[in-house]
């Protein structure tokens, strides 16, 4: 009897976990991130429609980034922000917002180094750094890496686990710092699968980003994180080195 009760018991347990589990997976689909055990919430998106990963370098810089964040949010968007680690402290407001939204962390070193230049002490360093930074303020770790300046040697493939991203579209924004020039990059261009290189550093950048995100979402763009665009599409230009693990 009390053998037949725990077997009962038993099922019981596992149609309850399975239940779970099936109304968890309608909702979200989560990919396990295994390099940091860490759980990476890729959504449900539509796969026949387009997808954009939008992405911003070089901060956080709250008059910026917060900016961009509200907007992606109005539009339920995300996009893919990599910081450079030794801006992370005092700017801990913009990181904890990047994080509420579902954004994702890239890493851009700690103190935007031309890694080409440095041993791979150096740069494992800044790789770490970074990260210790981040987990101080939101517990999470960066999930993808942008050299500084799209410079890299052979080797950093070596050195991370992390999928190395450049991108498809520049808007050359820290160079002309024009809201319309960036605008009019993008949309003109703009296509399926798509990178888009931005820095949320400058106000033009903030104004230009706020745009595109509306114009975009109006095309039918979904507006996904890099891992994201990784997890629906086979193949995507802009990524130096996949590591899917
Ligand atoms: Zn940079």
């Amino acid at each position: 009897m009390v053998i037949r009760l725990k077997k009962l018991l038993t099922v019981l347990a596992c149609a309850v976990l399975a239940i779970t589990l099936l109304a968890c997976g309608m909702g979200v689909v989560m990919a396990i991130d295994t390099r940091t055990d860490d759980y990476v919430p890729i959504r449900q998106l539509d796969p026949e429609k387009p997808m954009v990963a939008l992405t911003f370098d070089d901060g956080p810089y709250g008059p910026v980034t917060k900016r961009i964040v509200k907007a992606l949010q109005e539009v339920g968007g995300r996009a893919t922000f990599f910081v450079v680690g030794s801006r992370i402290e005092g700017r801990e407001e913009s990181i904890r917002m990047i994080a509420d939204a579902g954004c994702e962390f890239g890493n851009h070193t700690y103190d935007h180094v031309n890694l080409r230049s440095r041993g791979s002490t150096s740069i494992s360093e800044q790789l770490k750094k970074t990260d210790e930074a981040l987990e101080k303020v939101v517990g999470r770790r960066t999930t993808v890496l942008r050299p500084p300046g799209g410079t890299y040697s052979k080797n950093l493939s070596t050195l991370t686990d992390l999928p190395i991203v450049l991108w498809t579209i520049d808007t050359m924004d820290w160079s002309h710092q024009n809201c319309a020039r960036s605008v009019k990059r993008v949309l003109d261009n703009v296509h399926d699968g798509d990178i888009i290189l931005m820095h949320d550093l400058f106000l033009p950048t903030a104004e230009a980003a706020e745009k595109v995100i509306v114009a975009l979402t109006e095309q039918g763009y979904q507006l996904v994180t890099v891992s994201e665009l990784l997890a629906y599409r086979d193949s995507v230009d802009g990524i130096l080195v996949k590591n899917d693990g």
